[in-house]
C-alpha cells in the first residue's frame, strides 16, 4: 500500500518534471501584428497614430534595434537576476504565495521579466493560484525560448502607458526617435514606466518619472552596467520630452472622426483621410486660445470653431477648446459638437419659411409688446435692447435681430412649421416634439450645437441645398484598400435660391445692422459676408456663424460649466474671433462676392411703409423681391401738407406745430452702440433732415435734448459724434421770415 502512494507521487514528480519541458506553443509567441489606425490630414500630413488597445505597436523590434543601454536598464529595473535564474525566483514565489495565503487577496510579489512575459501573453484572471500557473508557465518559456528572445519578446510586448505598447512606441512616442537612438538617461527614464505605467505617467507624473529614472541609474552603477562618469554625464542630461500636444494633432477634430466608427469597426482600419487642413487647423487653434485670454476679464474660459467648405460640405478645421490638454476649464469637452441653447442663431430660418410663404423683405412686423399665454404662464417676448421699435420692416428684425417680430412671425407660421424645416436641415439634437418648444423655438430655447449651425448656415451659401457635413475623405482596410469615397452624403433643398439670396442679402447688409450694432462693428469684414450672432439667456452662449460663398465659419464663446459671461453680445464676444478667422481664410483663397440670380428684382420703397417709394416719403432705398411679390401700390404714409401763409408766426418761436419737415435719419427709437475699439472720433452719425423743395431754406439747426448743437448752412446733413446717453433731436428749418420744426426723434445711444 505504502509503495502504490510512493510510486503514485514518483510518477506524478516525474510528470511535473517533463511538463516543465513542453514548449509554450509557438503562435503565442508570434510577433503581434501591426495593429494602429493612423488619422491623416487632406494633405496626408499624420494627425494622430491610435494604437489599439492590445497589442497595438509601431513595429516589432528585433535585438539589434535596441539600445544596449535600454537592455541594461530594463534588467536592472526589473530583474537583475535575470540572466541567472531559470524563468522564475524561487524565494520570491515563496514569499509573495505565503503572503497571498496569508491575506487572502493577491498581494503583488517581485516577477522576474519572464513571469511578467508570460502574464503579458496569458492575460490570466488574477487569483492565489495564479502566481503558480504563471511560474509553471515562465519555466517552460525558458526551456523554449532563449535568454536573448525573452527579452525581445518582454520589450516588445510590455505597455509604456498612454498607449504606447513596446519599446519602439515608447521611444517614438516619449522622445520622438527609434528604440535603437535612446541614450542612457531616456533608457533608465523609459525601462522605469513598466512596473507602474498609470502612476508613473511621464505626462502627469514627470517629476516621480524622473525619481525612478535616477533609482534605476544607480542600480546600473551598483550592477556595473555603468562606470561613474557615464552615470553623473546621464544624471546631468536634460529629458526632452515631447509633448502630448506634438503626438495629437487637431485633436478634437480627431475625436469627432473616431467616434463615428465602433470599436470593432476601427480594428478593421488603417488609415482615415480625413477633410481637417491641417495648416489651416493649427492656425484657427492658436486665434481660439489668443481671444479666449483676450476675454477673460469677461468671465469667458472657452471657445469652439467650425469651418466648412461650402462647395463639398467638408469640415476643413474643427477647434472644440482653447486647450484640449488643460484639465482645468474641461478643455477635453469637444464645444462644437455639445449642446447649447443658440439664442437668436436661428432667426434666419424662421424668416426663410416666411419668405417661402410670400412674405417680403419689405413686409410691416410689429415690434410692440405682446403677451402670449403659455402652459408655463404668461410670456412677454423682449427685445435685447429692452425696447420696442414700432412698425419695422423684416430686413430691420432680422439685421438687427429683434425678439418681437421674429415670434409673431413664428406664431403667424406655426411653431411646428419651423420645427420640421430645422429637422430637414439636420438639426438632429432637437430630440423633443414641437409642442415643448413652442414659438420660444425661434428665441433659440431649444439645444443644438455649433456643428449643426455651420451645417444649416452653409445650405444658404449654397443657394438653398442642404449638404451632410463630413470630417472624412477616405477610409482604408488593414489591406490598404479604399473603403470608402465621397458620394453616399444626403442632399436636399430646403430652401428656393431666391429666399436663400434674400436671406444672405440681409445678413450682409451692414447698413440694416447699424440701429442694433452701431458702425464698423467687428463683424464688417473687407469683402461681403453674411452673418448672423445669438446670445442665450443670461449670456451663457455666445454665437457668431457666417459664410460667403466659399466657405461657412462658426464661433461659439461661453464656459462648459454654464456660468454666465458679463455683457457680452456676439459683436464684442465671438466677433472679433469670427473675423479673425475670415481674415486667416482670405489669405488663402480670395472670397468672392454673393453673384446675383434669376427671379430677383430690385424696387425703390419706401423705407416707413415698405410700399413704392412717392414723392412725399421722407427718404427712399432700393430692396429686393422675388419677383412677382414686388409691392404694387404707392405709399399713403407721407401726404404732403403745405402750411398757411396765415399760421406763420414771424417770431420764429420753438412752438411751431409739426410740419413735413422730417428727420429720415436717425429714425426714432433706434439704438446705436459704441465700438469699443474703434476710436471715438471716427464713430459718428449723420443726421438728414428733408423738407420740402417749395421752402426755401436759409439753414437749418440741429436740437439735442433742448440745445443747438449745429447750424449747418443750406444742407441738412450734421455729423454727431456718439456718446452714451438718451436722446431728443429735432431739427429747424429757418427761412427770411419764417421757421418750421420736425416732430422730435428720439434714439438712444449704448457704450
Ligand atoms: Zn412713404
Amino acid at each position: 500500500m505504502k509503495k502504490k502512494i510512493f510510486f503514485s507521487l514518483l510518477a506524478l514528480l516525474l510528470f511535473f518534471i517533463i511538463s516543465l519541458h513542453l514548449p509554450i506553443p509557438k503562435q503565442k509567441l508570434n510577433p503581434a501584428p501591426v495593429l494602429s489606425l493612423r488619422i491623416l490630414d487632406r494633405g496626408n500630413n499624420l494627425l494622430r497614430e491610435v494604437l489599439s488597445d492590445e497589442g497595438g505597436r509601431c513595429r516589432w523590434a528585433e535585438i539589434e534595434e535596441i539600445s544596449p543601454d535600454l537592455l541594461k536598464a530594463t534588467i536592472a529595473a526589473e530583474d537583475r537576476r535575470f540572466f541567472r535564474h531559470r524563468g522564475i525566483s524561487i524565494p520570491a514565489i515563496a514569499r509573495a504565495t505565503f503572503q497571498n495565503l496569508n491575506s487572502w487577496h493577491v498581494v503583488s510579489g517581485a516577477s522576474t521579466i519572464s513571469q511578467q512575459l508570460i502574464r503579458n501573453i496569458y492575460h490570466f484572471r488574477r487569483n492565489i493560484f495564479s502566481k503558480l500557473h504563471e511560474a509553471w508557465l515562465a519555466i517552460r518559456l525558458e526551456h523554449t525560448l532563449s535568454k536573448k528572445d525573452i527579452l525581445v519578446q518582454y520589450l516588445n510586448r510590455i505597455s509604456y502607458g498612454n498607449q504606447a505598447y513596446g519599446i519602439e512606441a515608447a521611444a517614438q512616442l516619449y522622445f520622438d526617435k527609434t528604440a535603437k537612438m535612446l541614450s542612457l538617461a531616456e533608457s533608465a527614464f523609459l525601462a522605469g514606466i513598466p512596473r507602474a505605467p498609470s502612476i508613473l505617467n511621464p505626462y502627469s507624473a514627470f517629476d516621480l518619472s524622473v525619481k525612478r529614472q535616477r533609482l534605476i541609474l544607480h542600480q546600473m552603477l551598483a550592477l556595473r552596467f555603468v562606470d561613474l562618469p557615464k552615470l553623473n554625464r546621464s544624471l546631468d542630461e536634460q529629458l526632452q520630452l515631447i509633448p502630448n500636444s506634438k503626438k495629437f494633432r487637431a485633436p478634437h477634430f480627431c475625436d469627432y472622426i473616431l467616434s463615428q466608427f465602433s470599436y470593432a469597426e476601427r480594428q478593421q482600419l488603417s488609415i482615415i483621410r480625413s477633410t481637417c487642413d491641417y495648416s489651416l487647423q493649427k492656425k484657427v487653434e492658436i486665434l481660439v486660445k489668443n481671444h479666449v485670454n483676450a476675454l477673460k476679464d469677461s468671465g469667458i474660459t472657452n471657445a469652439s470653431a467650425v469651418i466648412i467648405d461650402n462647395f463639398s460640405g467638408e469640415i476643413l478645421s474643427l477647434v472644440g477648446s482653447k486647450d484640449f490638454f488643460a484639465s482645468q476649464d474641461d478643455g477635453q469637452v469637444n464645444g462644437a459638437i455639445s449642446l447649447r441653447q443658440p439664442g437668436s442663431a436661428l432667426k434666419p430660418f424662421t424668416y426663410g419659411l416666411a419668405l417661402e410663404r410670400g412674405m417680403t423683405a419689405a413686409a410691416i412686423i410689429d415690434d410692440r409688446p405682446i403677451q402670449y399665454s403659455t402652459p408655463k404662464g404668461t410670456y412677454m417676448p423682449r427685445n435685447y435692447d429692452k425696447k420696442f421699435h414700432g412698425q419695422v420692416r423684416l430686413r430691420t428684425a432680422l439685421a438687427c435681430s429683434y425678439n418681437v417680430p421674429a415670434v409673431r412671425v413664428l406664431e403667424s407660421l406655426g411653431p411646428e412649421a419651423l420645427y420640421l424645416q430645422l429637422k430637414d436641415m439636420g438639426f438632429n439634437s432637437l430630440s423633443q416634439g414641437p409642442g415643448y418648444y413652442g414659438i420660444g423655438l425661434t428665441l433659440g430655447n431649444g439645444e443644438v450645437t455649433l456643428l449643426e449651425l455651420v451645417q444649416a448656415y452653409s445650405s444658404l451659401a449654397r443657394g438653398g441645398k442642404w449638404l451632410e457635413s463630413t470630417a472624412i475623405l477616405q477610409v482604408y482596410d488593414s489591406e490598404n484598400t479604399s473603403k470608402m469615397t465621397q458620394g453616399i452624403r444626403k442632399t436636399k433643398n430646403v430652401f428656393s435660391p431666391q429666399v436663400s439670396y434674400i436671406l444672405t442679402h440681409i445678413l450682409s447688409d451692414q447698413d440694416a445692422r447699424i440701429p442694433a450694432f452701431g458702425y464698423n462693428s467687428s463683424l464688417a469684414l473687407p469683402f461681403p459676408c453674411a452673418v448672423k450672432t445669438g446670445t442665450s439667456k443670461d449670456f451663457r452662449d455666445n454665437w457668431t456663424i457666417g459664410y460667403t460663398p466659399n466657405h461657412t465659419v462658426g464661433v461659439w464663446v461661453g464656459n462648459f460649466d454654464g456660468s454666465p459671461m458679463f455683457n457680452v453680445s456676439g459683436v464684442t464676444g465671438c466677433g472679433p474671433l469670427f473675423r479673425d478667422i475670415f481674415l486667416t481664410l482670405q489669405n488663402n483663397i480670395r472670397e468672392q462676392e454673393f453673384t446675383k440670380i434669376e427671379g430677383i428684382i430690385e424696387i425703390d420703397i419706401c423705407p416707413e411703409s415698405g410700399k413704392l417709394v412717392d414723392k412725399n416719403c421722407p427718404g427712399t432705398m432700393t430692396e429686393i423681391f422675388i419677383t412677382g411679390t414686388e409691392p404694387k401700390i404707392k405709399c399713403t404714409h407721407h401726404q404732403h401738407v403745405y402750411l398757411s401763409q396765415s399760421s406763420e408766426s414771424k417770431t420764429a418761436q420753438m412752438d411751431f406745430p409739426a410740419t413735413d419737415l422730417a428727420i429720415t435719419y436717425p429714425r426714432n427709437g433706434d439704438v446705436f452702440k459704441i465700438d469699443p475699439v474703434l476710436r471715438r472720433s471716427y464713430q459718428t452719425v449723420r443726421f438728414v433732415a428733408s423738407v420740402p423743395k417749395e421752402f426755401p431754406i436759409d439753414r437749418f439747426e440741429w436740437w439735442i435734448n433742448g440745445k443747438k448743437k449745429s447750424e449747418t448752412g443750406t444742407q441738412s446733413p450734421y455729423s454727431w459724434k456718439l456718446q452714451p446717453g438718451l436722446y431728443t433731436i429735432t431739427v429747424l428749418a429757418r427761412s427770411e421770415n419764417r421757421v418750421i420744426k420736425s416732430r422730435p426723434v428720439f434714439i438712444r445711444v449704448l457704450l
